[in-house]
């Protein structure tokens, strides 16, 4: 399933953008001693933050990048019908369907064998209706 943004939501967000840009800085990242590539990243400035908003900040930033980078085509939203998740498809061959194979994929092929195994019980049943009839 194709992913579409609510105007509202992009509405929503986009009153969040400044805040959370303003309060943001870069940090140096040291990834691991055996990797010595430099890496950035933005991390919240909380010093003198006057509300509790700033653990969202984040999630304003990664939002804003994936909305504005080319992988929003992989955007998509869960096959699990209740579930409603999206994620990004990162497959090579663009197939994945859940955002989750150990929950939601499970969840989904435990349904289709239940389905699968009601339809035969039933088939049974009916086979043995008529038979005994
Ligand atoms: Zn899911």
């Amino acid at each position: 399933m194709v992913f579409f943004a609510d105007p509202r939501d992009v509405a929503a967000l986009n009153e969040w953008i400044l805040p959370a840009h303003e309060r943001r800085r870069l940090v140096f990242v040291v990834e691991s001693a055996s990797d010595d590539t430099p890496r950035f990243t933005w991390e919240p400035a909380t010093e003198g933050a006057t509300s509790l908003d700033w653990p969202l900040w984040p999630v304003v930033w990664s939002a804003v990048e994936l909305l504005t980078a080319d992988a929003l085509r992989r955007v998509l939203e869960c096959a699990n019908d209740p579930c409603g998740w999206l994620f990004v498809d990162l497959s090579r061959n663009r197939s994945r369907r859940w955002c989750d194979m150990r929950d939601c994929a499970n969840k989904v092929k435990a349904r289709r064998h239940h389905a699968r195994t009601k339809r035969a019980s039933d088939r049974g049943k009916t086979n043995d209706a008529a038979g005994g009839a």
